[in-house]
C-alpha cells in the first residue's frame, strides 16, 4: 500500500530535477519533497511549488493516477497536462498550460 510519509518545502542546496518539469529546481529555489513508502520501498518525489505542485495536486483531486503504481508520477502529471490545456483538451487549466510552456522552454534548452 502507497502510503506518504512527510512532506517539506526545503531550500535547495543544489540543482534538482523536478520529477515533472524536469531541471526546474534551482539551488536557492524553495521545493516540494514527498517522502512515501509503498510496499516496504521508500520513495521521494520533488517538484516545484510554482506549478507543478499544483498539477500534481490536481492530479489527486481528479483521480488522475495509478492506484497500484504508487500516487502521482511526473509522467501523470505531464499526461494531465496535455489532457487538460492546448488543442484538443477539455478544459483551459491555467496551471496545465503553464507546465507545457515551461516544458516546452525546457526542451528548447541545450542539454550540455
Ligand atoms: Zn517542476
Amino acid at each position: 500500500m502507497f502510503t506518504t510519509i512527510d512532506t517539506t518545502y526545503p531550500v535547495a542546496r543544489q540543482n534538482h530535477l523536478c520529477e515533472v518539469c524536469g531541471p526546474g529546481i534551482k539551488a536557492g529555489d524553495q521545493y516540494s519533497r514527498t517522502v512515501a513508502v509503498d510496499g516496504g520501498d521508500f520513495s521521494v518525489f520533488k517538484c516545484c511549488l510554482e506549478i507543478c505542485l499544483s498539477v500534481v495536486n490536481k492530479c489527486f483531486r481528479d483521480d488522475f493516477y495509478d492506484y497500484l503504481g504508487g500516487g502521482v508520477t511526473g509522467d501523470d502529471a505531464r499526461e494531465w497536462a496535455h489532457n487538460n490545456a492546448g488543442s484538443g483538451a477539455r478544459i483551459d487549466d491555467p496551471d496545465a498550460l503553464k507546465l507545457l510552456q515551461r516544458l516546452d522552454h525546457h526542451n528548447a534548452q541545450p542539454t550540455s
